[in-house]
């Protein structure tokens, strides 16, 4: 079978440095896109950009330098609301990353809206940055934490899920994709449900953004939370999308600059959004920069990257069923690159060693899900994760990378 490439796959290729280098004596194979992309030329060269031409602090100076990072900071923010159609700009907040825009919402949304014996929804596939604010936040409120299970094919429990929602459920947060076992879940029904309950919904896109095209509005999402460096862009900046109507609704998440319109020492009026949640001078090089990855990908077009990283993930599916001994973990029909597994009597972080010796980077581990480990009785999986700049070849080697490793093992 020959994967076919919409777009110039050796050009895009090219336009990442890192992907040119070697690991142990073998040419780099990099297949741990789930945890962090490389960055294209383009990204890199508009970060030495800022610091040789444009930098300053943002929103304070009327300084020329000072006006021409505030500009390309909000030219930025204009180009996600575009990425992920929303209707305002102001919906935008520039945060640290998923994390942060997580436990922005758990926090914030929590003080005003969560009280003694509410409910938080999540699923058995969250990612722990996906849990933990939100225990957190119960712990602190007498709220409680509700789980939606899944199957073995790492599914989500629909049924159970419709089971979960009362008039006690304040709010709902789900990964749109599953960083371990790659199930697309399906947001659409998730979110119509909840509304038809009263709840809003938080979606993580962190594994989402970069893969498929994402309309907030269409969705009808409340929150949408999602890192930079994860779609080819710098670490440190990331999203957090929120309808204007709940951001409002909002107190503010920290204190300080920025942050406010007035501050005497006896009362404080804040900002408007999107600066109420934004305090202090942020990662303004990589806000901006973020901008570049944004140009980048639609320059080679997520229809076109979700079209080829779906016919990579299943010429990796059918080359990697044909090892002795393995075991998927994830089997969800409806899926994203990502394929974790396990090969029987191995350890998964033995096979990620021998990889590395033959310059392929795999995870291995509980990737951040410990509670989905002991759902499946085991302690992580090798998970390889697809960008749209991996080839045939890439699969190829990883999966002769596997044989050879079960071969030393077994
Ligand atoms: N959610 C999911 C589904 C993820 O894959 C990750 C990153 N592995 C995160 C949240 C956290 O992202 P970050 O570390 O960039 O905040």
């Amino acid at each position: 079978m020959k994967v076919l490439t919409p777009y110039d796959i050796a050009a895009v290729r090219a336009d990442f440095p890192l992907l040119r280098t070697t690991v142990n004596g073998k040419p780099l194979i990099y297949l741990d896109n789930g945890a962090t992309t490389q960055k294209p030329r383009f990204v890199i060269d508009a970060i030495q950009q800022y610091y040789t031409l444009q930098n300053s602090n943002i929103h304070r100076g009327v300084h020329h330098l000072s006006q021409l990072a505030t500009d390309a900071y909000e030219v930025t923010r204009n180009k996600l609301k575009d990425f992920i159609h929303a209707e305002h700009g102001h919906e935008i907040i520039l945060t640290a990353g998923t994390t942060h825009s997580i436990n922005l919402v758990s926090t914030c949304f929590g003080k005003a809206f969560v009280k003694e014996g509410d409910e938080v929804i999540i699923s058995a596939m969250e990612h722990h940055s996906n849990i933990v604010p939100w225990q957190m936040m119960c712990e602190e409120r007498g709220a409680k934490l509700k789980v939606v299970p899944i199957d073995d094919d790492g599914v989500l429990d629909m049924d159970a899920y419709a089971r979960l929602l009362n008039d006690r459920v304040k709010l709902v947060s789900m990964t749109y994709v599953s960083n371990t076992l790659g199930t697309i879940n399906p947001v659409q029904q998730i979110i119509q449900m909840a509304h038809e309950n009263g709840s809003p919904v938080l979606l993580d896109a962190a594994q989402a953004v970069q893969h498929m095209a994402i309309d907030v509005q269409a969705l009808d999402v409340d929150f949408l939370a999602f890192s930079g460096h994860k779609m080819y862009g710098p670490t440190g900046v990331g999203v957090l999308y929120g309808k204007e109507k709940w951001l409002n609704a909002m107190p503010p998440y920290q204190g300080g600059g920025d942050m406010i319109k007035d501050v005497t020492f006896e009362k404080t009026t804040y900002n408007d959004l999107p600066f109420k949640f934004e305090a202090g001078t942020p990662n303004i090089e990589a806000g901006i920069c973020l901008g570049a990855s944004i140009d980048y990908i639609n320059q080679i077009g997520l229809d076109h990257i979700a079209e080829y990283e779906a016919e990579l993930l299943h010429y990796a599916l059918e080359a990697l069923a044909e090892i002795e001994g393995i075991r998927f973990i994830g089997k969800a029909r409806e899926r994203s690159s990502v394929i974790s597994f396990l090969i029987e009597g191995t350890h998964p972080y033995d096979v990620g060693v021998i990889l590395d010796k033959l310059g392929i980077a795999v995870r291995t581990g509980h990737h951040c899900t410990q509670p989905l480990m002991d759902r499946f009785g085991i302690p992580g999986t090798v998970r390889a994760s697809i960008a749209m700049y991996n080839t045939q070849e890439d699969i190829d080697g990883l999966v002769a990378g596997v044989k050879r490793a079960a071969r030393m093992l077994l």
